[in-house]
């Protein structure tokens, strides 16, 4: 341990709970993912449903905007896109019990209907109780931007949060005590602990250092990312992995483990030149050779 209850992130922490592929499985148990594409920036979608796929999901489907289906349908033969035509419509989607996990926020829009269309999917979210995983990054942080008490209530399931810095102080909002010195400490450990309590929910806090803190005080310090991950798209991935981890069953707080290490492992084994399309698709190796350690 780094400090008390604080822990430098490592396979030795989740390995154990990384999802297996069982003789018995269908895709469905193998974890149904929900990514809530954008009508616009549709690559953030895109990006996380291939992670999501390459961590071991069984099935990921894109919910779309009818202005977008066709570049959803266009991106890959293996995902499924549905058309979402309203917000009723994509509520209706995150209710469906064969959906495990969701992530909503990356590439979703910050105009008045997609604040509104993420408003309810979060209360969706909320309404499917603890078994639910749930991803929130992105734009949630701005359609929730200083209402982090109005978030809270819904978090009632496996839920990460992925901000990086900016995206956590508009959620908390100028002014909010968590964002002061004075009441939790003006270190991003302390800030993302206290958020994590606040919230009910695990935070990952992005940056040079990434930090997962889980609601009862325990964090864990992710510091093995490098610089090329500061690249367009490398976040969405990281969103990705998570909701696939999700999907396949694992807790909140391993999951954010397991996606971040990946994350890192994954930019380290590519090098130089990466963009964020390159990252999903190193995933796979590093899996091999963590599911192997376990048959040791
Ligand atoms: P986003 O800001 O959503 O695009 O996410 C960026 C991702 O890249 C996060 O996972 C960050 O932790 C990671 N990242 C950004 N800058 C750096 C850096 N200088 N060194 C290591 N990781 C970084
Ligand atoms: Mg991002």
């Amino acid at each position: 341990a780094v400090a008390s209850d604080v822990w430098e992130n490592g396979p030795a922490l989740f390995v154990d709970a990384l999802p297996r592929p069982r003789v018995d499985d269908h895709k469905y148990r193998r974890g149904h993912a929900l990514v809530v594409g954008g009508a616009v920036m549709t690559g953030a979608a895109r990006l996380v449903a291939r992670a999501a796929q390459r961590v071991g999901a069984g099935m990921v489907t894109v919910a779309s905007p009818p202005a977008a289906e066709l570049v959803y349908r266009l991106s890959s033969p293996s995902q499924i896109v549905r058309p979402m035509s309203d917000a009723t419509a994509a509520a209706d989607m995150v209710a469906d019990p064969r959906v495990a996990a969701a992530v909503f926020g990356p590439g979703a829009g910050t105009d008045d209907a997609s604040q509104a269309l993420l408003h309810a999917l979060v209360a969706a979210a909320g309404r499917r109780g603890s078994d639910f995983g749930l991803v929130l990054d992105a734009d949630v942080f701005t359609a929730f931007a200083g209402a982090a008490d109005a978030l809270r209530p819904h978090l009632t399931g496996r839920a990460v949060l992925t901000p990086h810095e900016g995206e956590f102080a508009r959620l908390f909002g100028a002014g909010h005590p968590i964002l002061s010195s004075t009441a939790s400490g003006a270190d991003k450990l302390s800030r993302a602990r206290t958020a994590a309590r606040h919230l009910g929910a695990v935070v990952l806090l992005k940056g040079a250092d990434t930090v997962i803190a889980h609601p009862d005080g325990r964090a864990v310090i992710e510091a093995g990312g490098p610089a090329t991950l500061a690249t367009a798209g490398s976040g969405d991935v990281l969103a990705g992995l998570c909701v696939g981890l999700l999907a396949g069953g694992m807790d909140a707080f391993r999951a954010a483990q397991a996606a971040a290490w990946l994350h890192a492992r994954a930019a380290v084994r590519f090098g130089p030149g990466l963009v964020a399309e390159d990252l999903p698709e190193q995933v796979p190796a590093l899996l091999s050779v963590l599911l192997r350690s376990m048959d040791d």
